[in-house]
């Protein structure tokens, strides 16, 4: 067996369709083939991910729109069927699945401060505490993860509160949208919609 041969085995495999002699075909590639090896950590670990997460937290057309512009999945055939069909697409699966290891990475790396945004020079940092002083403007987004931020000034774009608080004062203008992300998982689809943003601007 080729690694070409491999994959759509592997998929099969994750849906439950792999007859015993064709695993057990698969598992000899495994043996000689890190890299499908390592593939199919990568698929069993999305797969086991995607299948964990409560209904409500997977948008329901996130398949649709990650795969953008490909035919609609049938309702009774899982995704991974689906990808089965489109090989080009598990690359998109296993992109994803890198980056969501990546992700709990950073996620994991701290409970330490993390102020980002493109215009930073009025912010002030005291502390764990990230401020926007009265009478100031922040242009464009703000982004704070594990501290808490308080808005006093205008902030142009969008705010953006990872595992901390927010508060607004009165004074405060927020031109953008708000978005609090309190679980890794919420933090998950933020970047995935993030990326997933740039395909569809
Ligand atoms: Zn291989």
């Amino acid at each position: 067996m080729n690694c070409k041969e491999a994959l759509p085995l592997m998929h099969d495999y994750l849906d439950g369709d792999l007859s015993q002699p064709e695993a057990l075909k698969l598992k000899e590639h495994f043996v000689q083939c890190t890299n499908c090896r390592t593939l199919f950590k990568e698929l069993e670990r999305t797969d086991a991910m995607v299948r964990s997460l409560p209904p409500t937290s997977v948008p329901d057309d996130l398949t649709e729109r990650i795969m953008g512009g490909l035919p609609v999945v049938k309702k009774r055939n899982s995704w991974l069927q689906w990808v089965r069909k489109h090989p080009a697409a598990s690359v998109a699966v296993v992109f994803l699945a890198l980056m969501f290891g990546s992700f709990m990475a950073m996620w994991n790396q701290d409970g330490e401060l993390m102020v980002k945004g493109t215009d930073l020079q009025d912010v002030i940092i005291q502390g764990d505490t990230v401020i926007v002083p009265e009478g100031h403007t922040v242009n464009g987004n703000l982004v704070v993860k594990s501290g808490k931020l308080q808005v006093n000034g205008d902030v142009t774009g969008n705010l953006i509160v990872i595992d901390g608080s927010l508060n607004l004062a009165s004074t405060a203008h927020i031109y953008g949208q708000i978005t609090k992300v309190d679980e890794v998982m919420g933090w998950f689809w933020y970047k995935i919609n993030t990326f997933l943003e740039q395909f569809s601007e």
